[in-house]
């Protein structure tokens, strides 16, 4: 029932300008599931992400947040609850004691999510690997008990063995509540923790169901990113 819905778009569009890049989209997140997005490049993803996240206005329909229609401010919502994790954030001349420390995240929580950052304290955030930068972005949004989390590609150019990481620290979140949207290259890998996924192609939603349910148009979706990519 819709009633449970953290974040919902409703006929929604977005874009820049007069043009429209995402047309007429229907989509929702609720408490204890990661969603993904998916699409090739261009496809409207993070324009989707955006318009949620009430960056940018929505040229038509509409996107309810905990219930209310209507525009706020991003960190209006990120008070009430929604983060959002996009380009690694995190503050290069800062270590990461300190890092976690700006974001009002305590040492020993960010360490339980992830205990790879714990020989990483004091070492400055600028000297990380991509993968730790990623884990430290991710230790300051999920540590600060998000209700809905909108996440854009946040494995991109990572190694293999990170992505199952984050990923699963996504889906053990997920497990205790959240609610998550997940933008991801890797389509098998977000498949494996994903409970629902929808497909984006030129603005549009083209296909949604369950994992399960896509996994005989992975061929096509893959083939679809690459066309255009
Ligand atoms: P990618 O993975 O390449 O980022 P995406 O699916 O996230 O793809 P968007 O970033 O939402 O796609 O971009 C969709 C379209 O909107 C593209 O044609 C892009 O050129 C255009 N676009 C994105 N940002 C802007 C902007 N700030 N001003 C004007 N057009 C934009």
């Amino acid at each position: 029932d819709t009633d449970t819905s953290l974040i919902e778009a409703l006929s929604l569009s977005a874009g820049y300008g007069s043009r429209p890049v995402v047309r007429d989209l229907d989509l929702e997140v609720r408490p204890g599931e990661v969603v993904a997005l998916l699409g090739p490049n261009g496809a409207g993803k993070t324009t989707t992400l955006r318009a949620l996240s009430g960056s940018l206005a929505p040229m038509g329909g509409e996107v309810r947040w905990l219930g209310e229609t209507g525009r706020a401010p991003l960190h209006r919502r990120a008070r009430e609850g929604l983060a959002y994790v996009g380009e690694r954030a995190v503050f290069t001349r800062l270590d990461t004691a300190d890092n976690l420390r700006v974001g009002r995240v305590r040492t020993q929580q960010a360490l339980e999510l992830f205990p790879e950052l714990e020989r990483r304290l004091s070492t400055g955030a600028g000297m990380l690997s991509g993968g730790e930068q990623q884990m430290l972005s991710l230790a300051r949004a999920l540590c600060r008990a998000p209700k809905l989390l909108l996440a854009d590609e946040l494995s991109l150019g990572l190694a293999p063995l990170v992505v199952d990481r984050l990923l699963r620290a996504v889906r053990e979140a997920a497990d205790r509540g959240l609610g998550a949207l997940l933008v991801e290259q890797h389509v098998r890998k977000v498949l494996d923790i994903a409970d629902r996924v929808y497909v984006l192609h030129r603005g549009r939603v083209t296909m949604t169901g369950t994992p399960a349910e896509l996994r005989g148009n992975l061929d096509a979706i893959e083939s679809s990113y690459l066309a255009q990519a």
